[in-house]
């Protein structure tokens, strides 16, 4: 990530240039053209709170600061980014904070999911499986009714579904 940034840091400093620029009191807009893409990228750049939004989206996909925005950046004679824009991830803390937040009754969650685990177990346990498929059984015939099949039900003839091979079809003549 450290490459990627230096990479966008020296195509802001050699790559790009203002084409445009539209300044209002409370944001600032800026056509930054790109020389490597040989294209042109709107960035807004809000005064009051350095915040720093570009069109080609690579903070919100990637979360480092494109070229464009450095570029609008160094005009502004801003010395370090906007912390808004450094990612939690990035930084020397990142491997300190906790990825996932626990709730407060974590510990009766797991104790409960212990529980059901162990019941799993105890019911996948050989000779476990008669049970299982009565109550397999039990839930077929609640809903198409008895599951067990009567004898005496043969399955039916073979037919043969070929010619009988006797010649005694009518040939239809074209005419
Ligand atoms: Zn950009």
């Amino acid at each position: 990530m450290f490459y990627k940034f230096q990479r966008e840091f020296q195509n802001a400093i050699f790559n790009c240039g203002v084409y445009k620029v539209q300044i209002e009191e409370a944001v600032e807009e800026f056509e930054v053209a790109d020389n490597t893409r040989k294209k042109t990228y709107h960035v807004t750049f809000i005064p009051d709170s350095h915040d720093c939004f570009c069109s080609c989206k690579m903070f919100e996909s990637m979360g480092i600061l494109c070229r464009h925005v450095l570029f609008v950046i160094k005009g502004k004679f801003l010395t370090e980014i906007p912390e808004q824009h450094i990612l939690h991830r990035w930084t020397k803390d990142a491997s300190k904070k906790p990825i996932f937040d626990f709730c407060e009754d974590f510990d009766d969650h797991l104790e409960l999911l212990l529980e059901r685990l162990s019941a799993f177990e105890e019911e996948m346990k050989p000779g476990k499986e008669n049970v299982e498929q009565q109550s397999k059984d039990k839930h077929i015939e609640l809903f198409v009714g008895s599951n067990i099949v009567s004898g005496g039900i043969l399955p039916p003839n073979k037919s043969s579904n070929k010619g009988s091979g006797t010649g005694k079809r009518k040939k239809v003549i074209k005419r």
